[in-house]
């Protein structure tokens, strides 16, 4: 019989987001892991149908749990936190991220752009020079590819640093009722179930209730 999970995050998981941004500065290219952070989500779901990494897995919701202020200086979040507007925002934010990040990728690795070797935060603030690497890959790295590992380090940086300031100013886990990844979980969970239903509607339609 499979074993229960306990309820709650498991604990330490916040050493995994810290590792990533420390490795930044060990190999850039460490930072393509960040796509396996977004599709290991949606992979638990399909095989659970649960939002096991929600529910128990997310480094980011641990570091912002550890970050988070106390309970008794909760504050309660703004409207926009609930009513949608901020959740389809950081979505329409994450999808352009992900937009950008492809396209400028493609055009560098067709030579017609320079490629960007610095962290930009929220797509739009650049930091100065490329971050010092602690290990220098043998192999020449396509520009394309050291390119497309500092965009995820910013994306992956940027939505950290949201997460963290909210976890300061609302509540620690503030950042979970906006997070897109969280959003679309629960949009998928949402079409399965009514997938779920409507074919056993059409079951009972076919050999009657
Ligand atoms: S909503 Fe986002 S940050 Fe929160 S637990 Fe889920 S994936 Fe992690």
């Amino acid at each position: 019989m499979a074993k229960r999970l306990k309820p709650g995050l498991v604990p330490g998981l916040f050493i995994i987001t810290s590792i990533y941004f420390a490795l930044g500065f060990v190999n850039i290219l460490t930072a393509l892991s960040a796509i396996f952070c977004m599709a290991i989500p949606f992979i638990l779901l399909s095989k659970s149908g649960k939002k096991l990494w929600c529910q128990h897995y997310c480094p980011r919701a641990s570091l912002i749990s550890l970050t988070g202020k106390p309970r008794s200086r909760w504050r309660t979040l703004p409207t926009m936190f609930t009513d949608g507007f901020l959740r389809k925002t950081m979505l329409w934010y994450f999808g352009l991220n992900l937009l950008f990040i492809t396209g400028s990728t493609i055009r560098i690795s067709i030579g017609a752009m320079e490629p960007m070797e610095h962290v930009r935060l929220f797509i739009a603030l650049p930091l100065p020079g490329p971050l010092p690497q602690l290990l220098a890959t043998p192999l020449a790295v396509p520009g394309w590819l050291s390119h497309l590992a500092y965009r995820f380090y910013s994306m992956m940086l940027s939505s950290t640093l949201l997460g963290i300031a909210f976890s300061r100013i609302y509540r620690p886990r503030a950042w979970c009722a906006v997070c897109p990844v969280g959003f679309l979980s629960n949009t998928v969970r949402k079409r399965n179930r009514l997938g779920l239903q409507r074919q056993t509607e059409d079951l009972l339609d076919i050999v009657g209730p």
